[in-house]
């Protein structure tokens, strides 16, 4: 069974997360999304949250599970029985540092692969932090992010009012 791992922070899941998810699930057997707990980056939503509404989202993704990790990927990845992991390209200003996490993780282990995935081009620019920066200036992101992100975004918005 070909399993892998697609990490990160999905902070709050966006489109484009969503559609390298559904191109791993064709490839893969099963796909098991993630979420890092990143003690280097301050979370815009708590953990729980974030796995809460990636559930929410992927409907229809029958092959894929959802899950949060601390600490190494590659360590995360031996315990599901993993020997590949899923990241997204953007454009070559994540090329960079895309490679070097890549190469880190194979020097850490040999016989765990990343494997790179583009979305279709209309959801390749969208990403979390440009997600955020457009809701809070109270622009409309229903475009970029899955109807229960984005039901759950405006209830906190009005809840916190
Ligand atoms: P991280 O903090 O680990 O970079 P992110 O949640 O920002 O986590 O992204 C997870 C992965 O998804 C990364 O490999 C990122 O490049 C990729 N990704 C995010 N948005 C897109 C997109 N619109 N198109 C392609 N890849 C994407």
């Amino acid at each position: 069974m070909k399993i892998a791992i697609y990490p990160g922070s999905f902070d709050p899941i966006t489109k484009g997360h969503l559609d390298i998810l559904k191109t791993g699930a064709e490839i893969f057997d099963k796909v098991i999304i993630a979420v890092a707990y990143n003690s280097a980056k301050k979370g815009f939503l708590p953990v729980t949250e974030r796995v809460e509404l990636i559930r929410k989202s992927i409907e229809g993704l029958d092959n894929v599970e959802v899950d949060s990790f601390d600490g190494l990927t590659i360590e995360y990845a031996k315990k599901k029985g993993a020997k590949v992991l899923i990241r997204g390209l953007r454009a070559v200003s994540d090329f960079e540092y895309e490679l070097q996490l890549s190469q880190a993780n194979s020097a850490l282990c040999e016989d765990i692969r990343t494997v790179f995935l583009t979305t279709k081009p209309k959801y390749n620019f969208i990403s979390s932090s440009t997600i955020k920066e457009i809701y809070v200036n109270n622009g409309d992101i229903s475009k970029f992010v899955s109807e229960p992100v984005y039901k759950y975004l405006m209830d906190l918005k009005k809840n916190t009012k």
